[in-house]
Parts: structure tokens; sequence; C-alpha cells
């Protein structure tokens, strides 16, 4: 079996999702993982927002033109009379779901429940469009099975259970529809995988069946060697290994879903990349197989804060790091990058939500500096620890930029810089000169 994943512009229109069809329709098993048509989750997002600040006016509005962009989607998507007053059906039974929210008091709940529509809404329209095309295929109902536990990870055993048990009623049928990023929490409350998560879902759902790979379907051909939204001329990356695209991914690469590695690696199940508007091109490959070279790619994640811990105690003191991780992990914020030195510490996170209080409890310990719109580069490449002579050429290409830490030692595969997020760009272009031209 595999899976097979397309993400919003994949089904961003009619002509699209028609197009993906062929992609298909091979008879061959498999399980579609289907995102929002793209801009639909933002909207979704920005519907959810005013309802909090109580803009219940504005929110109608938004709720209703994106209601009725729909319904030109389903006049492009069907070719007869039948499908398309269903499709129009469809459609306003989520958009009238959604209007009902701005009637009742809106809690962090129902902002999920509305956030769930646009995953909801393409499958059922594809899954229509398949009937119509006399294509046989079952929608399996994403929060039938995908489940997260207390701690937002997913509950593996469960979904196993579940989605296995979902195929079981159709043992005739070999294509499979069903949604990415939704899910159910702990408490079986309709939730997500956080944005950009359908890619997650498939390598979940990948793992939970044994497929025998998981292609990730997007608008770009394969992995790139650097950030194509920054820098032009990049190339694309064959072959990844495991971890080389977990750093990645988790370092800002946005091809990738920062999650979405684990469960395929888990299971030794290959992931492709692949293009919908170039299906011939073979993409990029993430397996086991690790193929060293000097450099491989960069990536860059913005949004990091740092925080500067100094304190005379810390000399020679066991037990102050352990003090100081406490502070993160009781406000459940995970670190990114640390440095030490004799008597200070820095840290980065990429969530600041608790970055007050954090930096409050830390006073405690020392002084304590913060510094935001921090954005941390991420260089993959064989950077083994018994190499010699590895790396010259990346201080070489930053010598203009300040440099605030550096992470070197971690993994072999990979270095961490921190830089100020006004010289990413640059940072980025003098990299790619540097290490791939
Ligand atoms: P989808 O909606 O299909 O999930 P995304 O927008 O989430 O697509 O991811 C694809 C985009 O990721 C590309 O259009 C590209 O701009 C961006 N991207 C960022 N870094 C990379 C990279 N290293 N290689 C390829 N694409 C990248
Ligand atoms: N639709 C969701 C988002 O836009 C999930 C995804 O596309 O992967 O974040
Ligand atoms: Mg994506």
């Amino acid at each position: 079996m595999k899976i097979m994943k397309f993400g919003g512009t994949s089904v961003g229109s009619p002509e699209r999702m028609k197009s993906l069809i062929n992609l298909i329709n091979d008879g061959e098993r498999k399980i579609v993982v289907l995102s929002a048509m793209a801009g639909t989750t933002n909207s979704l997002v920005e519907i959810a927002d005013l309802l909090y600040s109580d803009n219940i006016g504005m929110a109608s509005t938004r709720n209703e033109e994106l209601r009725e962009k729909y319904h030109k989607v389903v006049e492009g998507l069907y070719d007869t009379a039948d499908f398309k007053k269903s499709g129009h059906e469809l459609i306003d039974s989520h958009f009238d779901y959604i209007r009902n929210f701005t009637l009742r008091v809106f809690t962090k709940l129902q902002e999920k429940a509305i956030l769930a529509q646009g995953e909801l809404i393409s499958t059922e329209l594809f899954q229509l469009l398949l009937q119509e095309r006399k294509i046989r295929s079952v929608l399996i109902p994403a929060l039938s099975f995908m489940r997260i536990d207390k701690d937002g990870e997913p509950d593996f055993f469960y979904i196993e259970e579940n989605i296995k048990r979902e195929l079981g009623k159709y043992p005739e049928d070999n294509l499979f529809i069903t949604q990415g990023y939704i899910c159910r929490n702990a408490y079986g409350e309709t939730d997500n995988l956080k944005r950009g998560g359908s890619d997650y879902s498939a390598s979940i759902i990948g793992a939970a069946v044994g497929a025998y790979e998981i292609q990730i379907w997007t608008d770009i051909s394969g992995l790139r060697n650097n950030d194509p939204r920054f820098v032009e001329d990049t190339k694309i990356i064959r072959e990844l290994s495991f971890d080389e695209a977990a750093e990645l991914a988790y370092f800002g690469a946005k091809i990738l879903h920062p999650s979405s590695v684990n469960p395929a690696r888990m299971k030794n199940i290959p992931v492709r990349l692949k293009n919908t508007m170039e299906p011939e091109d073979e993409g990029t490959v993430i397996s086991s197989k690790c193929i060293l070279e000097d450099y491989k790619a960069v990536a860059a994640k913005d949004g990091i804060s740092v925080l500067r811990i100094k304190s005379d105690r810390m000399l020679m003191a066991y037990g102050f790091m352990r003090k100081v991780f406490e502070i993160f992990e009781a406000y459940r914020t995970p670190i990114d990058m640390v440095t030490t030195s004799e008597v200070s510490v820095s840290i980065t996170i990429d969530n600041p939500e608790h970055l007050d209080n954090i930096a409050k409890d830390l006073r405690e310990l020392g002084s304590v500096e913060i510094e935001r719109n921090q954005t941390i580069i991420c260089i993959v490449g064989d950077f083994r620890t018994e190499r010699t002579g590895s790396a010259p050429e990346i201080f070489e290409a930053l010598n203009t930029i300040p440099l605030k830490m550096i992470s070197y030692g971690g993994s072999p595969y990979s270095i961490s810089l921190l830089i100020d997020t006004k010289d990413k760009v640059n940072a980025l272009k003098l990299l790619n000169k540097h290490l791939f031209n």
C-alpha cells in the first residue's frame, strides 16, 4: 500500500483537483490524504480570530465570502447538474455550520472545529468528483482514527487499531481518501496537528498501515538545497537521510512539516517529495540511506527568541543547568539551541508565549537578556567530529554577518547558527554562493 498526500496548491482549484485523478487512478491500493484548498485554513483562522475579538459582523462577512468562493469551485468541478447540486448542498452545510458559531460564546474548542472545515470540504468535494467519474473510492474520516494524546503526541496504538478497522470494512476497495491535519484529542474533541500538519498525517498513516512509500505531492519538484522563496537557482537534492530531512524540516524547510519524518523513520518507510505539476520528475527520496556530502542544504527558521542568562553562581556549580532547564519545562516550552560559557548560558526558543514568565523565573538565578526577531540558519552536511577542516566555507561566507550563537557537535549532520532576522536573506544568498556554486 502507498500513501499519497496532496497539499493546498495541489487541490487549490477545480482544474488541479481534476488533474489528480490521473495520478491516483491506477488500481494500486492507496490512501490519498488531502489538505484544505490553498488559502482556506488561513481564512478559517481569520474567521476564528474575528470571533475571538467579538467582531461577529466581519466574521460572518468572511464566512459568506468563503462560501461564495466554494460555490464557484463547485461550478468548475462537476460536469452534471446533479453533482453540482450535491456540491452546492455540501458547501452550504459546512458554511451554515460555521455561521452557527457566530451565535454562541466562542471557545478554543469551537476554533478547532472551524479550522477542521477546510480538510473536510476538500475531501468531500473530491470524493464527489470521483463518484461523478464513476471511480470507486471510499472516504474514511480522519476523525475516526487519527488521535493525539494529552501531550499532543500521536496515539500510535489507537491510530493503528482504528485505521486498520476502518480499512477492514472495505476488503474489495483499493482507493481510500482521508483528511490531513485534523484529528481528535485525548478528550475526543476535534483538534489538529498544527499548521502544515497534513504531511504529518500522511507519515503517521503510512507508519500505521505499514506503507511501502509515503508520497508528499506539492507545488515544487523535491527538496531544494536552499529556500526557493528567498534564493534563486536552488538545486534539487535527490536523496536525503531521515536525519538530514528531519533537521531541515525542523529548521525551516517548509516543504515538510517538522514532525513528519519521525513516523516514517520509525517504520523505515521512504518518503518521496513530488510535484503535482511535474509528476514525471522523481523528486526527492528520504530514506535510511545516508550519502554524506560536505554541504547538502541550508534552511532558515524565523521567530526565534534568545535568552542570555548570566550568573556568577554558575561558576563551577553543578545543578545550575538543571535549574535553568526546569523553568522551560515548567512552561512546556521546547528549547532549540543552547550554548554555554563559564558564567553564562544562551538558549533559544521558537514559542514566545511564556517568554515573560520564563524570564521572570530565570532572574532568580541570574541576570537575563532577551533578544527577539532572531533566525536559526541550519546547514546540513558532513560535520562528523572526527573530520578535520570541515566548515571553514560557512564562516568565510558569513564573515560580514554578525553570528550570535553557533551550535556544532550536537549532530554529525548539521551546524546551526543564530543571526538577526534582518540578515537572513543575505545569509542564505551568501551561503548559496559559497557552499553550492
Ligand atoms: P503544501 O501546501 O503542498 O503543503 P507548502 O507550501 O507547505 O506546500 O510547501 C511547499 C513550499 O515549501 C514550496 O512552494 C517552497 O516555496 C517551500 N520551501 C521552503 N524551503 C524549501 C526547500 N528547501 N525545498 C523545497 N521547497 C521549499
Ligand atoms: N490546511 C492546513 C494548513 O494550511 C494543513 C496543511 O495544509 O498541511 O496548515
Ligand atoms: Mg505544507
